[in-house]
């Protein structure tokens, strides 16, 4: 476990070695070096942002979740605060420059509390691009611009994450037309947003941005929101309430182009596939959210050969081991749903793997989470995959409306939904559309993970005035009866 670190002067170029080298200090990166330096080994992490956290804190999860929690407090406060017995004199208005302030304190005291975390854990942090010598050493180029450094490892864990898609033809500007990042700090509020794609993030972006007052059409060109992974009843749910709150829907839609007019407007051309028909609409701005692409560039993997598939991601086996059993890969850069929880549990079974030959990650149980008001979330099978796979399932359903918490909290919309094997009666998936639905799946996850089955959830006591009464009775709607539906 010796760390040794020394000057070459002829080229300038410092050494060092490490039993790990990281590189990517986002969920996925920073997780593995935390668990490394705790599992004993000498651990260095490479990151070029300038910040760790990767796409998830910077311009990810975090922030769009600081404007999400804060457009719905607006939105209550303007629209609900009366009917909920409080008087508000004067006219209640969004502050976008506080708002953006809220969404960069929260995104700077994380960030900075993950580079304590590598002082405490004794993790030490490059700063600069990282990329291969060979299959053993890795060179930072700083972003100071200081010396560059050789790093040796004998594990080598590429953690390079995903960047937005770009859509064929269309030019992101990050003012007229954007991507997430753009989206994520805007200068005004539009007051028409289009949005390219009806999946999460498109969704997610388009209830800050409507709530905040914007006219937001989404056009997607599946015939359902919310993307891979959403029951489709959920789906029509989602829907249903983000139409009620005034987002409008363009499903079918291909969208042919998108340029920015000379009033500053951006033109957008779709056709309806259904009708056969060229549409055109006008916004103020446009968000392309059609979904991210693995990163590994500037990595100098070509270098040493490593294998990517056709959608140019990383290949690895079940132990994250690329072709070279030293070197892992893990997170968005690699195989499966690109989620920062996903990117933490590799990053946790990848250096376990390393220590003790184990490690685990249920792929048929990672969570899904859409922070919409209300949210969406699930976890396990859905019903159209189990028809496919030809599984015979039963399922269970309880509204909130007929849940007392949710009705003391005048947030009744939506509800839970267990499917569960039709003969054991096994949890197979959880689908919630309601308030803190993104808290609540962590409970399906549980009875998942243990093999629960809906009798185990019915026969849990789950405390009085709760949302987690509906889980547990839909839970009951398999197994039995709900008693309060
Ligand atoms: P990343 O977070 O992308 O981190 C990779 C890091 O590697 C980056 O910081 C990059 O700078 C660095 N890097 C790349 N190449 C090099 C190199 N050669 N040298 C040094 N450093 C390098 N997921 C959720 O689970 N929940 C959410 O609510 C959620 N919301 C999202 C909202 C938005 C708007 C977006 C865009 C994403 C959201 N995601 C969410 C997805 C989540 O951010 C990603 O799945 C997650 O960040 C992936 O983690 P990662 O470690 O694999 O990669």
């Amino acid at each position: 476990m010796l760390r040794s670190f020394s000057t070459t002067a002829r080229n300038a170029t410092k050494t060092a070695k490490h039993d790990v080298v990281v590189i990517g200090g986002g969920p996925g990166g920073y997780v593995a070096a935390i668990k490394a330096a705790q599992l004993g080994f000498n651990t260095a992490c490479i990151e070029k942002r300038g910040a760790l956290g990767g796409t998830c804190l910077n311009v990810g999860c975090i922030p769009s979740k600081a404007l999400l929690n804060n457009s719905h407090l607006f939105h209550q406060v303007k629209h609900e605060a009366s009917k909920r017995g409080i008087d508000i004199s004067g006219d209640v208005k969004p502050n976008l420059g506080n708002l953006m302030k809220a969404k960069e304190t929260a995104v700077k005291q994380l960030t900075g509390g993950i580079e304590m975390l590598f002082k405490k854990n004794g993790v030490t942090y490059y700063k600069g691009n990282g990329s291969f010598v060979d299959e053993h050493q890795v060179k930072v180029d700083p972003i100071d611009g200081s010396e560059d450094s050789i790093l040796t490892a004998n594990n080598i864990i590429i953690a390079t994450g995903s960047e937005p898609s770009p859509f064929p033809g269309i030019e992101i500007d990050q003012e007229k037309i954007v991507d997430s990042t753009g989206a994520l700090s805007l200068k005004e509020i539009p007051k028409r947003l289009a949005i390219i794609g009806g999946g999460i993030i498109g969704l997610e972006m388009g209830s800050v941005w409507s709530r905040l007052g914007s006219e937001v059409t989404v056009l997607e060109f599946q015939k359902a929101i919310g993307g891979a992974g959403m029951d489709a009843e959920v789906s029509k749910a989602t829907q249903k309430f983000l139409s009620k709150q005034g987002l409008k829907f363009q499903l079918g839609a291909k969208v042919v182009s998108a340029v920015k007019n000379s009033n500053g407007e951006v033109d957008i051309e779709f056709e309806d596939t259904k009708s056969g028909k060229i549409e055109k609409i006008q916004a103020d701005v446009l968000l392309v959210a059609v979904g991210r692409r693995p990163y590994s560039s500037n990595l100098n993997a070509e270098k040493i050969g490593l294998d990517f598939d056709k959608r140019n991601r990383v290949v690895i086996d079940s132990e994250y081991k690329t072709k070279f059993s030293h070197i892992q890969c893990i997170g968005d850069v690699t195989f499966g749903p690109m989620l920062a929880h996903k990117a933490e549990e590799e990053g946790i079974a990848a250096v376990e793997y390393i220590k003790t030959g184990h490690g685990h990650v249920n792929y048929g149980n990672i969570p899904a989470v859409m922070y919409s008001h209300p949210e969406v979330a699930w976890t396990g099978k859905n019903e159209e995959e189990l028809k496919e796979a030809g599984i015979k399932y039963k399922t269970g359903k309880f509204p909130f409306i007929a849940n007392s918490r949710a009705k003391t909290n005048m947030d009744t919309e939506g509800f839970v939904k267990f499917i569960a094997d039709a003969e054991t009666q096994r949890v197979l998936g959880v689908h919630i559309i309601g308030p803190n639905a993104g808290e609540m799946i962590a409970e399906a996850g549980l009875a998942i993970e243990y093999g629960a089955s809906c009798e185990d959830i019915y026969r849990t006591c789950h405390a009085h005035p709760t949302l987690s009464e509906a889980f547990k009775e839909a839970a009951m709607a398999v197994f039995d009866k709900p008693v309060n539906f």
